[in-house]
């Protein structure tokens, strides 16, 4: 440990999406900042993001964007005022990147290279004279009894009288954050909700969708089949794989699953392959394709909705001879085949844990931060930033605008200077 204690307005714990932004709003205000990354790089999870691509926010108004975080929502009402999609991108612009929305919905920087807004932030946190520091793994904050006072590093001290936490969930640990967060809010005094590995792909116990790997169906629906839980859907494009399902629509679904998986141990749900047609509409598009061309087998007819190999995996589950009429089938094989395709039955088994997850169910409980400052209830001069706190949305630059808005309320809130 050096002899010589430095000190600053502001240390920030993690050089991410959301610490990042605090490190730039609070300097703007003239606050002496330290910014402490443990990686040798900072950004790393913001450089994967999107597939390097960074969905950095999404054009919903705010209403509807936190509708869709669930119950936790609200509590980014303030953090939104301050930050939201259109304040971000205008955000972004003063330091340089410039951001579109291709399909009117989900903003990417122009480039669709997460690296330029990390350059651009690096950029700015520089010329405002930001002191950035890798490979420092902070383990504890410091207090005075009262008040937050300073950290320690694995290998240094440094004293602040405010400290922010923006040090990231659980989730792809390789990108940096391993949960430090959490121990560090714990050790002074905030409770951790829960904490489940969200976004990603989900196993499943039926054999047949190995035989189905790589077939992409567009616009999903999937629904939860326990009577409490019946309300919770999801639509999207799903992709089978070798031992389960993986593409947007699950990885939206999984962060309502995975509670669910820790409950139950398996989860039962059906998914709607048919770009949600119902039973009459399918019954319908039968009767249409058959009048086209009255010699159209089983297999044939159910290609004209679906790739052949499920197709053929309906046929196995409905007991349906692929090669003959629909019309030739006995009637309950023919209703049989038509229930699978308003509903699949799947049984969800497992996941691959928090080495695949995108993102963490969970966190620092909401309250014990003031959603005005981002403040601790529990510790003045502690605040925080991002994944670590109890939100958590779904796909589509949700996360992201959050760890921002987050960030940059934080940073503002400071009274130092
Ligand atoms: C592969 C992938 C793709 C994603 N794509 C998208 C997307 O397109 N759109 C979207 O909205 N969201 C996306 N997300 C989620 C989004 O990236 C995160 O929610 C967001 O980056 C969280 O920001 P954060 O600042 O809270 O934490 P992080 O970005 O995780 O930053 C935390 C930082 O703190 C550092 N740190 C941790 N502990 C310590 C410590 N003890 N001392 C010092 N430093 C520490 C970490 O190394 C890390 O750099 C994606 C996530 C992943 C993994």
């Amino acid at each position: 440990m050096n002899n010589t204690v430095k000190r600053f307005n502001l240390i920030i714990i993690g050089a991410g999406a959301s610490g990042m932004v605090s490190a730039i709003v609070s300097a703007r205000m003239g606050n002496s900042v330290l910014l402490l990354e443990k990686l040798p790089k900072i950004g790393a999870k913001l450089k994967a993001s999107g597939g390097g691509r960074c969905n950095l926010t999404n054009t919903l108004p705010n209403d509807e964007f936190m509708s869709r975080f669930g119950k936790n929502g609200r509590f980014m009402t303030p953090a939104l005022d301050r930050l939201d999609h259109r304040g971000l991108i205008s955000f972004l612009a003063d330091i340089g990147v410039e951001c579109h929305a291709p399909d009117g919905y989900r903003v990417f920087p122009t480039t669709h290279d997460s690296s330029t807004i990390i350059d651009a932030m690096v950029q700015e946190m520089k010329s405002l004279g930001v002191e950035i520091l890798n490979n420092q793994k902070v383990e504890s904050i410091i207090s005075d009894g009262t008040k937050a006072i300073g950290v320690d590093t694995t290998i240094d001290r440094f004293e602040a009288d405010n400290i922010i936490v923006a040090s990231g969930g659980l989730g792809y640990p390789t990108l940096g954050s391993t949960g430090d967060g959490y121990n560090i809010a714990k050790s002074i005094g905030h409770n951790i909700s829960k904490l489940y590995p969200a976004m990603m792909p989900l196993s499943t116990k039926d054999e047949w969708v190995s035989r189905c790997r790589a077939d992409t169906i567009a616009k999903v629906t999937m629904r939860v089949d326990i009577k409490k839980y019946k309300k919770m859907t999801a639509i999207g494009d799903l992709i089978f794989t070798k031992n389960g399902i993986r593409g947007p629509v699950v990885l939206d679904f999984s962060r309502e699953i995975t509670p669910l998986l820790d409950k139950f141990g398996e989860v039962p749900i059906s998914i709607n392959l048919t770009k949600g047609m119902n039973e009459e509409q399918i019954r319908r598009h039968f009767k249409d394709k058959l009048s086209q061309n009255p010699h159209i087998n089983t297999i044939q007819l159910l290609e004209t909705l679906l790739p052949n190999p499920i197709s053929l995996v309906l046929c196995e589950l409905s007991n349906t001879e692929p090669n003959i009429s629909i019309n030739k089938q006995s009637g309950e094989a023919r209703d049989k085949l038509i229930s699978l395709l308003v509903w699949t039955p799947l049984i969800i088994d497992g996941h691959d844990g928090f080495s695949k997850a995108m993102i963490t169910r969970g966190g620092i409980s909401l309250k014990e931060i003031d959603p005005y400052t981002m403040q601790s209830k529990v510790l003045k001069g502690v605040y925080f930033a991002g994944e670590v706190i109890d939100i958590d949305g779904p796909c589509g630059g949700y996360n992201l605008q959050w760890a921002f808005a987050s960030g940059y309320l934080a940073g503002l809130s400071l009274d130092t200077v």
